[in-house]
């Protein structure tokens, strides 16, 4: 096999295919699969349940198939008999199976690299959220600004920013807003506002 540098591997991924064939790996079999697949065949072993996505007021409609055999969800999509969406889902609905418990690659414990450190430590999610705390209540006291260079009153925090998660709802954008506000943080940005 041809030796691949690893700048070589990431320019090849842009296009995986490729990248797939360099390696050696055949892809005509799983593609003529894949090709040959219709809706009823994807979906003969598990049952398909019609939902609406539920992060926003677009209202996508999305369908999770269940296992007939377990009873667990192995896949949520785009509906695409939907009249909204039409099979098609933004970041956040196309990451809803990604955020569900059946997902066996998500995270579901606390990860801390110490500064400096190599290696991650489990903590309990006491733990982390009293650090947060902690490095939020110290970074606010040391920062906070009152007045800006025109002596205008501003009371602020600029060193502390707020990126919003995909995976929560409006009201709890709102909610997670509205602390940030309180804190007076103003750098706070969201996904959903793509
Ligand atoms: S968050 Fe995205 S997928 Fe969900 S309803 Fe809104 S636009 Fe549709």
């Amino acid at each position: 096999m041809e030796k691949i540098t690893r700048r070589d591997f990431l320019v090849m991924s842009g296009t995986t295919g490729v990248a797939l064939s360099a390696l050696g790996v055949n892809l005509a079999p799983a593609t003529a699969y894949a090709a040959g697949l219709t809706k009823m065949d994807r979906v003969k072993s598990a049952k398909q349940i019609g939902s609406t996505c539920c992060y926003c007021s677009v209202g996508c409609g999305i369908l999770g198939s269940v296992d007939n055999l377990t009873g667990k969800i192995i896949n949520i999509e785009g509906d695409p008999e939907h009249p909204i969406n039409e099979g098609s889902l933004c970041a956040k609905g196309a990451g809803l199976f990604g955020l569900s418990g059946a997902n066996e690659h998500r995270l579901k414990k606390v990860l801390y690299r110490a500064p400096k450190s190599d290696h991650w430590e489990e903590k309990d999610w006491s733990w982390a959220l009293k650090r947060i705390a902690r490095l939020v209540k110290d970074t606010r006291d040391k920062d906070f600004i009152t007045h800006n260079a025109k002596n205008q009153l501003v009371n602020r925090v600029e060193t502390i920013g707020h990126l919003g998660t995909s995976n929560v709802a409006n009201e709890e954008a709102w909610l997670i807003s509205i602390a940030c506000r309180a804190m007076s943080l103003v750098y706070i940005d969201h996904q959903a506002r793509v």
